[in-house]
């Protein structure tokens, strides 16, 4: 089938000649010339989308790495990633959402087999290459699988605009509390309005095939809703309609691909080596930190001669962490695989009570605060100082000390993540370095220090109670 892609190919044709350039794009505009050009141009434009995709992701895994050295209690691996990651197990605890995001997320995994025929497609300057491949003993299955595809393109639709409804008419509170406020909004946004794009695109394509031919596609939804819309149209339209929605769809996908590093929709990546490097740990579990242990041995024993506990690029490690860098690359992993839902801080006693203290929030300040940093040392190499620090300037004291430690959030999060184990070490660091604990907190610590108890009774009354029944 000859390709018309005929605006770009006419303004190509045309540079061509006034360039006297015309050896290849010289005349015909309908003709094998006109494939071959919108092959380039896919060709060209997957090129610059590898490139881009991958430049970010690459400056992503550097800022990972800029984390210390985590050790995790990871048994799952696989099949963690199985069940949270692609089972989105998870997901499953709210209803109404979990159905919706299981339209948009099904509808996109079934969706990549008519997306690997596109991109053949378009490589090859062919035109539903998987059916003219198999020949006609594969168009029933063909039609079918494209009729499954529409079907659940038209739920992932609805859910769409549920989705957009819930944020911007319905208010879901956790969608709109003050950390969603400018760019969160906007990228979750962004995001819906692209998939109706998506969607929008592949019925006019399929629709516009079904109008030209009837006999040969007759997908579900396209040839029954879409083709009767478009039946008045002239045959050199309905091709016309067809590649626009061809070229609508796959730029759509392209541009979707480019931007997904730079969006909170990440995490339909990250969420993959996040659910297979899940600490399992029990929850709440607090790490020993080594510094401390080595400062507990050594008082108690003058011999001991303690290593020097540095992170992975050699430095001392600090008690808790003030910087991004002090985290682990796991915490930074987690941070990069938010998917902002919020469910965490719905979740959070601290939050429902009013306190300051907002899971989602943190992290996402050590998101940006990691990515700050990355952006930094690209600029000015790895000796580079803001003078800004996560604690501090992203998150206050303030926020940190509401936590309760409940758990809450780290049970909640469809993604695997654990904001308590960042405010934790903030909390440490606060408190072992920067000695900044509230006064609460000094008396139970002293009680500890001198009665070994956070009561300030002396230890040597601790059974009297036995003593007066
Ligand atoms: S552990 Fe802290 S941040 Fe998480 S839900 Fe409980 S109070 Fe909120
Ligand atoms: S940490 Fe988890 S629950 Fe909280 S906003 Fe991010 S993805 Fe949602």
């Amino acid at each position: 089938m000859l390709v018309c892609f005929q605006p770009p190919i006419r303004m190509l044709t045309s540079i061509a000649q006034k360039f006297k350039i015309s050896a290849i794009f010289e005349t015909r505009i309908n003709g094998i010339y006109s494939i071959l050009i919108a092959q380039i141009i896919f060709i060209i434009l997957l090129l610059v989308t590898g490139f881009l995709f991958f430049r970010k992701a690459k400056e992503i895994y550097q800022n990972i790495q800029l984390g210390r050295a985590a050790t995790l209690n990871n048994t799952g691996g696989v099949k963690n990633m199985l069940l949270l990651a692609l089972g989105q197990k998870k997901m499953f605890q709210n209803m109404l959402p979990a159905v919706m995001h299981g339209f948009i997320y099904v509808a996109f995994i079934i969706t990549q087999i008519e997306l690997l025929e596109i991109f053949a497609d378009g490589v090859l300057g062919e035109h539903r290459l998987f059916l003219k491949s198999f020949g006609d003993g594969f168009k029933g299955f063909y039609t079918f699988i494209i009729s499954f595809i529409e079907i659940l393109s038209v739920l992932a639709l609805i859910a769409t605009f549920v989705f957009l409804a819930r944020r911007n008419l319905l208010k879901v509170p956790r969608l709109v509390m003050p950390e969603m406020n400018g760019w969160p909004k906007l990228d979750a946004n962004l995001i819906l309005i692209w998939e109706i794009w998506l969607v929008v695109h592949i019925f006019l394509m399929n629709g516009a095939d079904a109008a030209l031919h009837p006999d040969k596609y007759n997908f579900a939804i396209s040839a029954n809703f879409v083709a009767p819309l478009l039946s008045g149209f002239s045959d050199g339209t309905l091709q016309f309609l067809e590649r626009w929605g061809w070229w609508g769809h796959i730029i759509g996908v392209l541009a979707f691909l480019v931007y997904i590093p730079y969006s909170k929709h990440l995490h339909i990546i990250l969420a993959f080596p996040n659910a297979y490097f899940l600490d399992e740990k029990p929850a709440g579990k607090v790490d020993n930190m080594p510094t401390i242990t080595n400062e507990v041995k050594a008082m108690f024993d003058p011999t001991f001669t303690p290593e020097p506990v540095t992170d992975t690029n050699g430095t001392t490690q600090k008690f808790g962490a003030k910087d991004a860098t002090d985290l682990t690359w796991k915490n930074l992993l987690d941070a990069y695989s938010c998917t902002e839902c919020g469910r965490c801080t719905a979740a959070c006693p601290a939050n429902q009570t009013g306190k300051l203290l907002s899971p989602r929030k943190v992290m996402m300040d050590t998101r940006d605060r990691i990515d700050e940093i990355g952006k930094g040392m690209q600029k000015e190499g790895k000796d580079f100082e803001d003078g800004k620090a996560l604690l501090g300037n992203y998150i206050s004291n303030e926020e940190i000390m509401a936590c309760t430690s409940c758990n809450a959030c780290v049970q909640e999060c469809p993604v695997t993540i654990n904001p308590l184990d960042i405010i934790l070490q903030l909390r440490r660091y606060q408190i072992l370095e920067a000695a900044q604990s509230s006064e609460e907190w000094n008396v139970m610590f002293n009680n500890i220090e001198n009665n070994q108890a956070p009561w300030q009774f002396s230890p040597m009354d601790r059974d009297k109670w036995r003593t007066e029944i």
